[in-house]
């Protein structure tokens, strides 16, 4: 299950930013996830659950909003959103597409109790 050690290094992040807020308590993560991230969110909110059930973040709350597979065709320029990434332009039928978004993971914002 490899939402472990993305979770694992999340919270090298988030400890980073903790450390200049001593004595602070961490409420909730919101991170943003690309659908072509293969990062499956309920194994990543399990994951996160198991590394910090008995440290500082245990009730840490992880708020996750889905990011949409963007690409874009070489061909004919269109935009679309994906369903299913292996699939060509739905316009041209190009298998010549740049992904735009959709493949990250992005912390967005941490809240935290001073
Ligand atoms: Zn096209």
């Amino acid at each position: 299950m490899h939402e472990l050690s993305i979770c694992q290094s999340m919270l090298r992040i988030v400890d980073a930013t903790m450390e200049k807020h001593p004595g602070a308590k961490l409420m909730r993560i919101f991170l943003e996830i690309g659908k072509g991230a293969t990062i499956e969110p309920v194994l990543l909110k399990d994951a996160f659950e198991i590394v910090t059930h008995d440290g500082p973040y245990a009730g840490t709350e992880l708020v996750i909003k889905d990011i949409p597979l963007v690409g874009r065709c070489r061909s004919c320029g269109r935009s679309f959103e994906y369903e299913e990434i292996a699939l060509g332009c739905p316009s041209c039928e190009s298998i010549d597409i740049e992904i735009e978004s959709g493949l990250e993971m992005n912390i967005k914002e941490l809240e935290i109790d001073e």
